[in-house]
């Protein structure tokens, strides 16, 4: 590879990031490409499977004189479409080893699995949280095309926390990063003050943290957390899943996400306390604006999160409504 290439971008050693077309609002997702002279060929992070993103990927391996059977290993920061799509195709073209945090396997990994027989309780989540049924209908089709664009990996081997990974000759400690996924895993390398952080953290655009049907219970509290310990880290760098493929100021980026999210609660504390609501009329105050299936999907999961943190802390309770068949949250 020379200086003038444009595709990849450095990151450190032989590591370097590569960012793949995806037809999503963010139009790239970051793979991280790693031949180093001793050491596994990794690949971090799939990109959706559609032709432009293997194409891209191709391109990136060709780069550095590779091709799909030479990768070794495939890590995943976390489940979603847009970073695990590709992860079966690359298993069965190279037999790579596909590795993600244990806490990711055992959900949303699982997911892409069992997505025939989880569709009807994660429809009925929002059903029970107040989304019409016009939107149920779009949002069954709307997840099947997404699931049609992910190659779920045969096998999958888990990374634990506080575990070392050998990646461009470096040791890179494995974090647990929940909030945004359940088991959403970082990468960090103290020497070089460098994080592989996928969604955890982006710039630009806050991470979706949205309460599913089969997400742990408070994945708002969780993120808080991570936030916590990202200021703590407080890398100097750290490359990202979209809008990267690096940033900087990682600390204060976290502390603005930080006050974003108490804002949030904030609004809905004081929604819900003037009378009852369920959390899809809540997102409707909250994100009050034109917005396509997904967007709502993802709005009403975000809202949820931001409930149910603010009715597990006590300062708001929820009641089932018979007549409507709908939660409503209130002071
Ligand atoms: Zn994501
Ligand atoms: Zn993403």
């Amino acid at each position: 590879m020379t200086a003038s290439d444009p595709v990849l971008t450095p990151v450190v050693g032989s590591l370097y990031a590569l960012e793949v077309p995806i037809p999503y609002p963010m139009k790239t997702v970051t793979v991280l490409l790693d031949a180093p002279a001793n050491g596994p060929v990794t690949m971090i992070d799939t990109a959706l499977d559609t032709p432009e993103a293997r194409a891209a990927i191709e391109t990136g391996l060709g780069t550095l004189g590779l091709h799909w059977p030479d990768v070794e290993r495939v890590i995943i920061t976390h489940h979603h479409p847009d970073h695990y799509g590709l992860a079966g195709v690359v298993e069965e073209r190279s037999g790579a080893a596909v590795q993600m945090l244990d806490v990711e396997i055992g959900r949303g990994e699982r997911y892409w699995h069992l997505w025939e027989e989880w569709l009807p309780g994660h429809l009925k989540h929002m059903r029970d949280h107040g989304l019409p049924q016009a939107s149920l209908d779009d949002m069954g089709a709307d997840n099947r095309r997404s699931r049609d664009r992910v190659q779920p990996a045969s096998r999958v081997s888990p990374l634990r926390e506080g575990q070392h990974v050998t990646l461009a000759g470096r040791e890179w400690e494995v974090l647990w990063l929940p909030g945004h996924a359940d088991g959403h895993l970082g990468l960090w390398n103290a020497e070089d003050s460098v994080l592989i952080a996928g969604d955890a953290i982006l710039p630009r655009i806050s991470p979706n943290v949205g309460l599913y049907a089969y997400t742990r219970p408070d994945p708002l509290g969780d993120y808080l957390q991570t936030l916590g310990k990202l200021e703590a880290l407080n890398p100097a760098r750290a490359v990202v899943g979209h809008h990267g493929p690096v940033m900087t100021g990682v600390q204060a980026r976290a502390r603005e996400l930080r006050a974003h999210h108490h804002e949030r609660l904030d609004f809905i504390a004081a929604e819900a306390g003037r009378e009852p609501r369920s959390a899809y009329d809540l997102s409707l105050a909250m994100f009050n604006r034109e917005l396509n299936v997904s967007g709502r999907r993802f709005a009403l999961a975000e809202t949820l999160a931001h409930a149910e943190h603010l009715r597990l802390l006590g300062q708001l309770y929820r009641t089932w409504q018979e007549d409507d068949g709908v939660w409503l949250y209130h002071a």
